[in-house]
Order: C-alpha cells, then structure tokens, then sequence
C-alpha cells in the first residue's frame, strides 16, 4: 500500500507534464504585460461575397434607412446593398483630385508631407471587402536582392479570378512592358490604391466604378514574371507600404477594419510581422480608434435643412457645427453634403 501512492502520484506527474506537452506553443509571454492588461483576441474579417454583376439583372433599385446606400433587387433573388455614389462618397476629392487614368503615379505628395500617422478606415457599413486572391505569398514586401519589391507576390494558377479587394472607381488599366504586365489600379474611398499585375486579362474598363468582391481580371504571367503569380500592391498617396500588413493571404481575410497607416511604413525596409509586443500596441490603438470614431457623429443634409435645424436635432449649437467643419454660419449647405454634428 505504501508503494502504491508514489506511483500513482508520479504517474499522475507524467499525465500532467503530457498535458502541457501538448499544448500549443505559447507566442505570449504574460511576464511582459503589465498586471491589468486584458488579452483581447482580434477577430479577423472575413472576405465578403463574390459580385458578379455580368450574370444578373438588375430588377429594381430601393431606397434603404441610408441615405447613402440603395438596395439592389436581382433577377436571381438575391439583394444587396449598393453604395449611391451620388451622395456617399466618403470624401468626394479622392476620386477628382489626382485624377488621371494615363499616368501610373500621379501624386507629386512626398513623405515628409505625410501625417505621422492616420487612421483609414477598410471597411464600413457595407463590410465590403474581398481578398484580391487567396494562396501562397511566394515574395513579400521589401528588399529583394538588389531592388525593393514594392508588393507581395501571391501564387496562382493562369486564369484565376482576381477581385477588387474595397469598393471604388478603376483609375488605370494598361500594359506595362518588362514590369507590371498587364495591370489595374484602383482608387478606394479611404483613399488607398491598390495595384494588380501581370495579369492574363483585365475585365474592367478606366473610371468604371467597382465594388468588393466584383472579378475585375485574371491572374497571369504577363511583364517581367517568372511564373503565374499576382502582384500586389497598396499605396497611399502614391507610397507603398507592406500590404501584408492589412490581408492575411492565406486565409484572404483582413486583420483588421480600422487601420492606423503610420508614416514609417513607408519604409521598404518595414515589414508586417507578428510581433506580439506591437499587436499589443495596435490593439490599444484600435480600441482608442474605435472609441474616438464611435464618438464622431454626421449628418447628410437633406432638402430644407439650415445649420440652425441640424443643431436643434442634434442637441448642438450653430457656433459648434461650424467650428467642426471649418464653415461660417453663412454658409451655403448642399443637399448630400455631410455635416459632422459630434
Ligand atoms: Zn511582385
């Protein structure tokens, strides 16, 4: 009997040491956080439907409680929400300002001129976003060999679907011979560009508007490319930064909704990385970001509106509306203009 209880309890000791064996490996480590930090796993947001607008017909277009979406009935049964682009252009001056649809860079912005650091916001109410393609990151982002590799290369068979990854508007669509290849730009409304290249074909045509999801060509192996792959790029104001750092390519989903683009990601030499010390930091950030955006409110003025009005509603003043917008009290509204209210 006195044999009987060691043994067990070492047996119970090599159960529990299999255990922990099996447990994942632990990437936190608890020491480095202070002792009220909260762990707060991030969900990453999933692609969103394929559009396919060349399949359907459009039955009838609704209004919807936003102004600034419609609902799109289709022959096929389905719906979904489309964007008004006559009212709802988050910032009207992205799709106007350094407009062209010859010139591949346009923007003559240079880094120094960029903020610090800025907040862009992905998606919206409409949770449009789509991976451009899913697979194998066969390059990424940076110094390779002896240029910068200003995108990341995602493996692909010749032929696959490549999609418009936010809603927006196609600025260029050309062929750019021993680079490129055949490639598409888009604008979006956060006033990212994204850039896809050497493609086999492209389905779109310059200034067409395009929404999340919709196929606007094929993979290929056009340009100076070894191998069918695409080339991915994401730029602001003509920089590029790491495009790993928004999409997950090989789940296709995006880490994150709100996006603080910081001024050293410009740098080819800054790359995403899983660093737990920075998640950490980008997760306090996003939490501040949330909060400060759940706190700004706006209003799209409608027929008959006076600033008066819009600050009797919103339990404001005139003098604080027109401080938040930069406008006089004698200003002229606009039907559809977006008045920030708080
Ligand atoms: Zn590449």
């Amino acid at each position: 009997m006195n044999l009987r209880k060691p043994i067990f309890l070492f047996m119970a000791a090599l159960t529990s040491l299999a255990a922990v064996a099996q447990q994942p490996t632990q990437t936190i480590n608890k020491d480095s956080l202070p002792d009220d930090a909260i762990i707060v796993k991030r969900v990453p947001l999933e692609s969103g439907p394929e559009f396919n607008a060349t399949d359907v017909l459009v039955v009838d277009t609704l209004p919807s409680s936003s102004e600034g979406l419609n609902i799109v009935l289709y022959n096929d049964n389905t719906w979904r929400y489309v964007r008004n682009r006559n009212i709802n252009v988050l910032d009207e001056t992205v799709f106007t300002q350094n407009w062209d649809t010859t010139k591949i860079q346009v923007y003559t912005t240079e880094l120094k001129d960029i903020p610090i650091s800025m907040v862009i916001d992905l998606v919206d109410t409409l949770k449009s976003y789509h991976y451009p393609h899913k697979g194998r990151v066969t390059s990424k982002y940076g110094p390779r060999r002896r240029r910068i590799h200003q995108g990341t290369d995602i493996d692909l068979e010749t032929g696959d679907p490549i999609y418009a990854t936010f809603d927006g508007r196609v600025r260029i669509c050309t062929y750019v011979r021993g680079g490129y290849g055949n490639l598409i730009i888009l604008r979006h409304d956060n006033g990212l560009e994204t850039f896809y290249g050497h493609l086999s074909e492209i389905m779109v045509k310059p200034n067409e508007w395009v929404t999340a999801g919709q196929q606007i060509g094929k993979g290929g192996n056009t340009g100076r490319s070894t191998g069918s792959h695409l080339h991915f790029e994401m730029r602001y104001k003509g920089q590029t930064f790491d495009p790993e750092r928004l999409i997950d390519f090989s789940t296709g989903t995006l880490r994150r909704e709100t996006f603080l683009l910081k001024r050293t990601y410009f740098s080819p030499y800054s790359r995403f990385t899983q660093d737990f010390e920075e998640e950490i930091q980008s997760d306090e950030e996003d939490k501040k970001i949330a909060a400060e955006a759940a706190a700004i409110k706006y209003h799209i003025v409608k027929r008959g509106d006076t600033l008066g009005r819009i600050a009797i509603n919103n339990h404001t003043t005139v003098t604080k509306l027109c401080q938040l917008n930069g406008i006089k009290k004698t200003s002229v509204l606009r039907i559809g203009q977006r008045i920030r209210v708080r």
